[in-house]
């Protein structure tokens, strides 16, 4: 996984060693061959301190019918028997649950590093708390991943996580998306966009999607800009002649928040976005989506 041969490289680790991005890439690759299977996308993986893979796996709850079939609990199965588990690392690409933080504390692993806790905090104060070594690397593909996931299936994700059924997933579990910023008018294409993107593991915030009945919408809307990370803009005549988008655009800029310009229609292209690079969906949707998830991988 790293280059031996480039003399310039940093080496923050000793050399052989993992650092703690290239083990969680492991935990995220189970989770993707989990998310294959139609599952839960949470994937882990058990590595000794000098960075040998002991044991991985992934959340099995739907392809095994096995609540107890956790990311954590199948990488520890996978692992096999170890004398002790003192020095061992636990990767997650989410934070454990209780039930994973109770299989922590009860072999001692001495350090658990976690994709993301945006999603789902689980129990990493309690870790922490008790002197484990908790490192947070907040993923934005972990979180992508996973959210998308949610987004499709909350029942599923309510199950996996203890809560009632029938209780809809909270805004807090989904975590923040790429906030899309659109016109009514361009309904039709938002709506199989958003839908596209959210099967393919991208989490999205769409006003349409996320705000309930009831809620204001505008205190919605500013809440959302003000927390996604990043927000994309499908541009067409009526987008770039609406103020709320140019608003939102703007704001997002302000903020300092990456944009990325959807090319729906033909159309002036705003001022301040006419030097980003544009994901074409002008002649072909294909490519337009393909050319969409290169720019958003590469904010990831
Ligand atoms: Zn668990």
């Amino acid at each position: 996984m790293r280059s031996n041969s480039a003399s310039t490289v940093v080496h923050l680790y000793p050399v052989g060693m993992l650092a703690p991005h290239e083990m969680l890439a492991v935990a995220i690759e189970e989770a993707r061959i989990g998310l294959a299977e139609g599952g839960i996308p949470i994937g882990a993986a058990i590595f000794r301190p000098d960075g040998t893979l002991l044991g991985s796996g992934h959340n099995r709850r739907v392809q095994h019918h096995d609540p107890s079939a956790h990311g954590e609990t199948d990488a520890f199965r996978n692992a096999g028997r170890q004398r002790s588990y003192r020095d061992l690392i636990m990767v997650t690409t989410l934070a454990p649950c209780w039930y994973c933080t109770g299989l922590i504390r009860q072999f001692g692993f001495k350090t658990v590093i976690i994709g993301e806790s945006q999603t789902f905090e689980g129990g990493i104060h309690w870790l922490r708390d008790n002197g484990f070594e908790v490192r947070d690397l907040a993923s934005r593909e972990c979180i992508g991943l996973l959210g998308g996931y949610i987004h499709l299936h909350p029942n599923i994700w309510n199950e996996d996580i203890g809560e009632d059924m029938d209780r809809p997933v909270t805004k807090a579990h989904r975590g923040p998306g790429t906030f899309i910023s659109y016109c009514r008018d361009d309904l039709d294409f938002v709506d199989k966009l958003a839908k596209d993107l959210t099967t393919r593991g991208t989490s999205i915030w769409l006003d349409r999607i996320q705000i309930r009945a009831g809620q204001a919408w505008d205190k919605a809307v500013e809440n959302a800009l003000g927390h996604c990370p990043q927000l994309m803009v499908v541009l067409s005549p009526a987008a770039v002649a609406s103020d709320n988008v140019l608003n939102e655009v703007a704001f997002a800029l302000d903020e300092g928040k990456p944009v990325i310009p959807v090319l729906y229609q033909d159309c002036q292209i705003p001022f301040r976005l006419r030097r980003l690079h544009r994901a074409d969906f002008r002649s072909n949707y294909t490519a337009g989506i393909s050319d969409l998830m290169r720019a958003l991988d590469m904010l990831m």
